[in-house]
């Protein structure tokens, strides 16, 4: 991509063009120390990164085949903390938790720090250039992006997922305000039993098995509060409506422990 600066020149002896489009691996000798499976793919540990090759690790497109820039980045952290420990002579399988915190969002009765509006809009299709411009000039970008108005709208539609509910059972006195309130009827107060025969006794049957309940106890019936998080909105209107304040909407930070001093068990 010109950018208009001078040409750089880095002398090297060999440049591996990677251009993510297949992963090929015949460069690597095969009687180094490295495992590859049927599909010519290395072996590697997705908690550390690391080969067979105790030394050598493998991140992005490399290591589990394609998938996006998100993940590579979230190897190369975690590649980096398993290098850090081995040159430190630690497990690299005795891994840093992460750093999480919860902080209330709470602002006034009817009032949230986050934008707690629902936006029903379907996703916003990104413009493209006019195909008899795009299709003379393969130079040219096809896709503009939004404009500022789009890119509002888009962004409107997010669903507010690092906002969670926490509920504190102790506070409720099972007034069903907040079942009422709810969109998406995904609050149930109910008597306790096994996961599969409480999934049938909500008020909007949780179907997606693989989405844990969100079960809160210690109310004075004894019955208990199950939520299915899987649809909900983080609107926020069980905590406005909850009269005692055993709702409230707490941003949820997840910060990773990266590759340095604080990875290290000593
Ligand atoms: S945040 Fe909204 S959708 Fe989620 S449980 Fe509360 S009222 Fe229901
Ligand atoms: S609105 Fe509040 S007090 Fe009433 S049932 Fe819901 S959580 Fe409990």
């Amino acid at each position: 991509m010109p950018t208009g600066e001078p040409h750089q020149h880095i002398p090297c002896n060999d440049v591996l063009v990677a251009i993510g489009q297949e992963n090929a691996f015949p460069w690597i000798e095969r009687d180094v120390g490295i495992e590859f499976d049927r599909w010519g793919m290395p072996k590697v540990d997705p908690k550390t990164m690391q080969s067979s090759l105790p030394n050598v690790f493998f991140g992005g497109d490399a290591a589990f085949g394609p998938k996006n820039i998100i993940w590579a980045v979230a190897h190369g952290h975690e590649a980096a903390i398993s290098i850090d420990k081995l040159c430190h002579g630690e497990d690299v399988n005795d891994r840093p938790p992460p750093g999480v915190t919860l902080v209330s969002q709470k602002m006034g009765i009817h009032e949230w720090s986050y934008d707690n509006d629902i936006s029903n809009d379907q996703r916003y299709k990104v413009p493209l250039r006019d195909i008899s411009v795009a299709l003379k000039d393969i130079r040219t970008e096809v896709e503009l992006g939004y404009d500022d108005k789009l890119a509002y709208l888009e962004a409107e539609r997010c669903l507010n997922c690092d906002i969670q509910t926490v509920f504190n059972g102790k506070l409720c006195i099972e007034c069903d305000a907040c079942v009422d309130i709810c969109p998406m009827d995904c609050i149930t107060f109910t008597e306790n039993g096994d996961e599969e025969d409480l999934r049938t006794r909500l008020s909007a049957p949780a179907i997606n098995l693989t989405q844990d309940l969100y079960i809160g106890n210690s109310l004075k019936t004894g019955r208990i509060m199950a939520k299915d998080e899987d649809v909900c909105l983080h609107c926020g209107l069980c905590a406005e409506r909850c009269p005692t304040g055993a709702w409230d909407m707490q941003k949820f930070l997840f910060e990773m422990t990266q590759a340095g001093p604080a990875c290290r068990s000593r």
